[in-house]
């Protein structure tokens, strides 16, 4: 049976796009090609790595989500401002 494991984890932008949908190529409209392939491969390892032990990753509530936030983002830990969306972590 599913349980909660994090009801409260907050990913960037970026996070929520290969969560969502997994799609990054979002990415390219901020970055070149490199260096948008080289974010898709770090952000591809922050999802596997929250992930590992069978967890897995939903969207949560988009009430939740904070429009603008200079906390870290609980997936790949960037700190660059921007928003932040509600995900739960399952088990
Ligand atoms: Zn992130």
């Amino acid at each position: 049976m599913a349980k909660i494991v994090d009801d409260h984890f907050m990913v960037c932008a970026d996070c929520l796009m290969i969560i969502a949908n997994d799609d990054a190529t979002g990415l390219d409209h901020f970055l070149d090609e490199e260096s948008a392939a080289a974010r898709e491969r770090e952000l591809r390892h922050s999802i596997a790595a929250a992930q590992r032990d069978g967890n897995y990753l939903v969207v949560g509530d988009s009430g939740q989500d904070e429009e603008f936030s200079t906390s870290s983002c609980d997936c790949c830990n960037t700190s660059l401002a921007g928003s932040r969306h509600h995900c739960v972590l399952m088990t």
